[in-house]
């Protein structure tokens, strides 16, 4: 039996598209793929900025846009660079295909905006691979059942590659981006920032998570789930990148691995609620029901056995219909009010080292206290500590613990 050809899958982000001369870049970088004899499946953004300008185009005409509209809108940005791509290897003698996210069978669920896959057909592209044809996906799109477009939440090529390679079960899932792959912290913030040269699935995922855009959360977890592997590389040269595998024993002496900041976040605060059971329960089922995701939450314990404060944040794109709802709901419960505040970030320590060494929240807090900055809400988990703390303090704050648990280049 012939031995099959190694696959590959390569995203290509934003700033890797960002005008026609990157685009022309990305298509010789995808030709070298080709011309090495391997398969390749090109995934890529739209071109950096063109997202944001599109949501500022629907923002202009409505102050409310729709999300079925919206997510049409926004699905555009995608197809122009797939097809701007595609000519492009064409003109370098290749053959290319561009594919939009229904043409590649990319079957998601109805929430707009955030969309999850929920198949992937593929036919097309596995055709197109087979000729020898290069398939250029449009990334962060797909379709549901009744044919309505969706998109799959911001940074959302990443998923799309991710699930492509999962379909295809190809050989590796290449990320190129503007860096040279996952640092100790966001580099374009800590110059001193090191790269790592491997992240465990479980690390990045909490990276991810807490801030780190550099990969979507959710293709983290598609890929941890079905074993994609993944590396993040640059597209700007040929560095060896970021390798994300499974953890292994080599990893675990590493008490810190790296600082994460969110800036997307808000808190909620909900003033002199009856302190008996059953509130917490009434207000986050309702929250829970209009598909808002809650990160913290901190209730006090009353001093006086009556009323209390429960605060929670939630993202900053989210936070308008948080407060709406919560308003509705607190009307009945006889509350002092609901006070919305957006000026806070989040800035968080991840290692799975934490699991075995203790005084590392200490450690941060200290820190944080040496550079006068107040801690406003704090959660744990076994792999991180993350403190909601005023966002102009955002900066200091990932320096000052960069610095303390020793992250920067030897
Ligand atoms: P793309 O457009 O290629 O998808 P993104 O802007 O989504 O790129 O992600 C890359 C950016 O992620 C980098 O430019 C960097 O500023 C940011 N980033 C945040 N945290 C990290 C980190 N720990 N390692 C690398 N990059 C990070
Ligand atoms: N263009 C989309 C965004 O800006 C998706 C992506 O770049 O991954 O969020
Ligand atoms: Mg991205």
């Amino acid at each position: 039996m012939a031995s099959r050809k190694i696959l590959v899958v390569q995203k290509y982000g934003g700033t890797s598209v960002g005008n026609i001369e990157r685009i022309k870049a990305v298509a010789k970088r995808v030709a070298r793929t080709a011309d090495e004899g391997k398969g390749v499946v090109v995934v890529v953004s739209a071109m950096s900025g063109e997202t944001d300008k599109l949501i500022a185009l629907a923002n202009g005409v409505s102050s409310s846009p729709p999300e079925r509209e919206m997510d049409l809108l926004l699905s555009s940005g995608e197809r122009i660079t797939s097809a701007l791509t595609a000519m492009a290897l064409e003109e370098l003698g290749k053959r290319a295909m561009a594919f939009t996210g229904r043409q590649v069978g990319i079957i998601t669920d109805t929430l707009h905006t955030k969309a999850k896959i929920e198949k992937i057909t593929a036919g097309r592209v596995k055709e197109a691979v087979k000729k020898g044809i290069i398939p250029v996906i449009a990334g962060f799109q797909g379709i549901t059942e009744t044919s309505d477009v969706t998109t799959l939440g911001r940074g959302g090529s990443d998923l799309t590659a991710v699930a492509v390679a999962a379909a295809l079960k190809a050989d590796a899932c290449e990320i190129y981006t503007d860096v040279d792959g996952v640092y100790t912290t966001d580099p374009n913030i800590v110059p001193e920032a090191r790269k790592l040269d491997r992240i465990s699935y479980d690390e990045m995922l909490e990276l991810a998570s807490l801030g780190a855009k550099v990969l979507q959360t959710r293709s983290v977890e598609l890929a941890k789930k079905y074993n994609v592997p993944l590396v993040v590389r640059s597209s700007f040269n040929y560095n060896p990148g970021t390798v994300v595998i499974k953890e292994d024993e080599e990893m675990e002496h590493v008490v810190v691995s790296g600082i994460a900041y969110d800036k997307n976040q808000a808190k909620i605060t909900v003033m002199g609620v009856p302190d008996r059971p059953g509130i917490a329960a009434r207000l986050f089922s309702s929250i829970a029901e209009a598909d808002l995701v809650v990160d913290m939450i901190v209730q006090n314990v009353s001093s006086d056995g009556k009323a209390t404060d429960i605060s929670f944040t939630v993202p900053k794109t989210d936070s308008k219909k948080a407060l709406n709802l919560t308003e509705k709901i607190v009307k009945g419960l006889n509350a002092k009010g609901v006070a919305l505040r957006d000026d806070i970030s989040k800035v968080s320590i991840i290692g799975v080292g934490m699991r075995t060494h203790s005084g590392v929240a200490a450690k941060m807090f200290a820190t944080l206290a040496k550079h006068n900055i107040n801690i406003i809400m704090i959660s744990t988990s076994e792999i991180k500590v993350s403190c909601v703390i005023d966002a102009k303090y955002t900066e200091l704050a990932v320096r000052a613990l960069h610095d303390a648990f020793g992250l920067k280049k030897k």
